[in-house]
């Protein structure tokens, strides 16, 4: 019988392979370099934990969490694996036995941290050692355009510097084609062969919602899912302790938990939501990584995620189990400030500072899509859907009908000619819908024709046209940190009366909300 199929069952216990896990094992074992792209929750860690075991000899992996790698270590040991560990939270003599064992020929999987992975010490002994493989786990870290980017990351080159002939398997679960192509060059992959999987979670069902008095449609959309288990998503620690703790005085069962908590605590908070002894857990990011709970019914964000990455990273925590799950995201555009200000505030160099703007663009353009959602999220990881419409979506749950918006544009792009070509999509809405802005006054903007002009939608429903006018290409966004609209010769078109511009007709704002309710 072929090693890989009774390795698969002695030590893993599966009688099958996941989507992609046999094409993948079967190039590593072929001696090939892979960079592999899989959903979380996509069987990744077997891809190169059952090669390293027909290997035999030594599968170094490169993991940036100590407190994955002692879960992963623990769990191969269980199923009888010699796993290790070599990390900083290791003394001296737990060290050199480690070192020795390893000399011996005794571990097959050697988990290590990016630090300790390029060490010239630690190069050396591997060079004693009898290396097989070489896997680098959550390989985006690589890359300034991954959303989690981490400089000791570019040193790992050397492993094929050093070991040339050692094929390398790189894993992510999140990679735009921008951040695949940056681990193949960072890691030095020779020809590496590439395996993407596809990103959509079919069972998952994504809806944008109006965030100005979120609270009680919150309340009403728990109400109705009483015995469900779901992550409520804020944006900072303390909003966590108020929402949970506004919920428990309506009845729910709530815990807060964030990283300001301490241990204990938190870890209570998180053992009690794995249990099933609380439903809801109110959390900061800080919740998610290793919870490996699969009946989460719905992840809610209170507040807008920084991109598009985090987003579906955290919604891809609901519906593990395959069964149905809601991701609900109630937006402002207001919130973009708070992330500008925590861009601000983290630093970086002008690159890193662009790069998570524009990310953090992507993430409102994905709020103001006219279209499907799953589409545009599928297509911001380079995949795309085959429908137009997924009928999983709040996009497509309706019929999207399509009207003359001739007048529409017009106004649009008479504003945007009035105010100078120096405004955004928020300050242009606002000249049309007559805000009284305090901005508008002082520029002298509520004594334009277009101030006011626009009384018939409201302020959100012309953010829509404005995206979607941006989107056909009717007016041209600037793009970058403050994005401008300006004009471009379609505009001109369109106000010379030369073109149609079809656009979605707007729904009443209420039943977008009706349909959480
Ligand atoms: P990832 O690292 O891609 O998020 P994991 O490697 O943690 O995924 O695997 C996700 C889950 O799938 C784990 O619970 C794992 O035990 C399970 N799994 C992996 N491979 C198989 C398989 N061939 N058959 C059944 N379950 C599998
Ligand atoms: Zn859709």
């Amino acid at each position: 019988m072929n090693a890989k199929y009774s390795v698969l069952e002695k030590y893993f216990g599966y009688t099958s392979f996941l989507p992609h896990q046999e094409e993948i094992v079967d190039t590593v074992l072929a001696g090939r370099d892979v960079l592999a792209v899989m959903a979380t929750g996509g069987g990744k860690s077997l891809c190169y934990q059952l090669p390293a075991l027909v290997f035999g000899g030594l599968t170094v992996v490169v993991s940036p969490l100590i407190a994955l790698m002692k879960d992963q270590v623990d769990g191969l040991r269980a199923n009888g694996i010699p796993a290790a560990t070599i990390n900083s939270s290791l003394g001296r003599g737990e060290q050199k036995i480690i070192e020795r064992v390893i000399l011996e020929g005794r571990i097959r999987i050697l988990y290590v941290s990016p630090e300790r992975a390029v060490q010239p010490f630690f190069l050396s002994l591997l060079e004693r050692a009898d290396v097989r493989l070489i896997a680098i786990d959550e390989a985006h870290c690589i890359s300034m355009w991954g959303h989690n980017f981490r400089p000791e990351y570019r040193r790992l080159q050397v492993l094929k510097e050093r070991f040339p002939a050692v094929p390398v398997i790189a894993l992510t679960a999140t990679a735009i084609p921008a951040v695949q192509n940056d681990i193949a060059v960072q890691l030095a992959l020779k020809n590496p062969v590439r395996f993407v999987g596809s990103f959509n979670r079919k069972n998952l069902t994504y809806r944008v919602v109006p965030k100005a008095r979120y609270f009680p449609r919150l309340v009403a959309y728990l109400a109705e899912h009483p015995n469900d288990a779901g992550i409520i998503y804020c944006f900072s620690q303390k909003a966590t302790e108020e929402l949970a703790k506004k919920l428990q005085d309506k009845g729910f069962s709530a815990l807060p938990y964030h990283a300001g908590l301490p241990d204990a605590v938190r870890a209570e908070h998180q053992e009690a939501f794995s249990r099933g002894d609380v439903a809801i857990i109110c959390a900061t990011v800080a919740f998610g990584m290793g919870i490996d709970k699969p009946d989460v019914r719905f992840v809610i964000h209170t507040d807008l995620p920084k991109d598009i990455e985090s987003y579906y990273q955290e919604t891809g925590r609901a519906g593990r189990d395959g069964e149905p799950g809601d991701c609900i995201l109630f937006y402002s555009r207001g919130d973009y400030g708070t992330i500008r200000y925590v861009i601000e505030k983290e630093g970086g160099d002008a690159v890193q500072k662009d790069v998570a703007y524009r990310k953090a663009g992507a993430m409102l353009d994905y709020c103001e899509t006219a279209g499907c959602r799953r589409k545009f999220l599928l297509a911001y990881f380079g995949e795309s859907y085959p429908e137009e419409r997924c009928g999983a979506c709040d996009r497509c749950e309706t019929e999207i009908r399509v009207f003359d918006g001739t007048e529409v544009a017009s106004a649009v792009i008479a504003c945007i000619r009035e105010t100078g070509e120096r405004f955004g999509a928020s300050y242009v809405a606002d000249v049309l819908t007559g805000s009284k802005n305090t901005r508008i006054r002082e520029n002298g903007h509520d004594r334009l024709p277009a101030y006011g002009s626009g009384g018939g939608y409201t302020r959100d429903q012309w953010l829509l046209f404005i995206q979607e006018m941006v989107g056909k290409g009717f007016v041209t966004s600037t793009g970058g940190r403050y994005p401008v609209l300006v004009q471009n010769d379609r505009s001109r078109e369109v106000l010379a009366g030369e073109i149609p511009v079809p656009l979605a007709e707007p729904r009443p704002e209420g039943v977008v909300a009706a349909r959480v309710e």
